[in-house]
């Protein structure tokens, strides 16, 4: 990526747009980077060239539709380095949810016309359809991992894998524990840091939209859970929303949470 500036693409997929709002939230941060970079594709943005040969693709949103496989295919094919950026991208997202529910319901109750939907069995994140180089996980994701990310690919460095899980982050910035405290079924034991701890910092649970960390005992959280008053289900409903394409929070996994006696 020496000599001359990194091209670079945005895609979206099924999400929200939230994530790539990171991207416009860098401020004047944004200006330096177009030294670095030529953003030949982002829609949100202005420029459109979705088929453009790219050195670093990030994609957002999950897939839904067969004509989302022919493309996500079609940009690896043309990137160098792809990007999932958002828990759409990299779990699921919250559409994965119709994964664990009557799909005819949903599109009915969603679409005045139904049959004109052509949808694929299940909603996948993007590493499941094709090779993905680094994931930045978040509902949504925030300025500070897209430039850190950006900044290491830029320089040539591995950027870093952020899979701690919030509880060190949380204790590192010195919040009292909610959990602890005031009896809050608290997601950071099982979900991993990156958005600094936001919640907790302002007296609420985490409820895991950064998804699953590293190495997580969910089984022991639900137990815990369990001693805090909630019951089987809405311990799986803590788990299964943002990330439920995620096999730590997976459907399957939920429903079986052991509770406590
Ligand atoms: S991860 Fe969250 S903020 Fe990002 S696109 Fe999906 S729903 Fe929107
Ligand atoms: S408030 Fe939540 S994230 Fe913070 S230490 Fe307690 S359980 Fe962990």
């Amino acid at each position: 990526m020496a000599g001359e500036k990194t091209r670079v693409a945005v895609h979206k997929f099924s999400s929200c747009d939230g994530c790539q709002l990171a991207f416009l939230n860098m401020g004047e941060a944004l200006l330096t980077l177009f030294e670095q970079v030529d953003i030949v594709h982002f829609a949100e943005a202005g420029p459109v060239d979705p088929t453009a040969v790219v050195d670093i693709s990030f994609v957002e949103g999950s897939l839904s539709t067969a004509a989302d496989l022919q493309r996500i295919r079609a940009i690896r094919a043309n990137s160098g380095f792809l990007v999932t950026i958002g828990a759409c991208a990299t779990a699921g997202g919250l559409q994965a949810l119709r994964n664990v529910a009557d799909q005819d319901d949903w599109v009915a109750s969603v679409y005045a016309t139904p049959d004109t939907i052509s949808l694929l069995d299940k909603v996948t994140p993007i590493n499941a359809q094709v090779k993905v180089d680094l994931e930045i996980h978040g509902c949504p994701v925030n300025t500070r991992q897209l430039t850190a990310a950006l900044r290491s690919l830029l320089a040539g460095v591995t950027p870093v894998d952020e899979q701690d899980k919030l509880c060190l982050e949380c204790k590192r910035r010195h919040h009292v524990c909610v959990m602890v405290t005031q009896g809050m079924p608290c997601m950071g034991p099982v979900t991993r840091t990156g958005c600094g701890a936001l919640c907790p910092g302002v007296g609420r649970d985490c409820y895991g939209c950064y998804g699953a960390a590293e190495n997580v005992n969910v089984s022991s959280l639900g137990g815990h859970f369990s001693t805090l008053q909630l019951d089987p289900a809405q311990t799986s409903h803590r788990l299964v929303s943002f990330n439920s394409a995620d096999p730590a929070f997976s459907p399957g996994l939920a429903a079986g949470v052991k509770q406590n006696d």
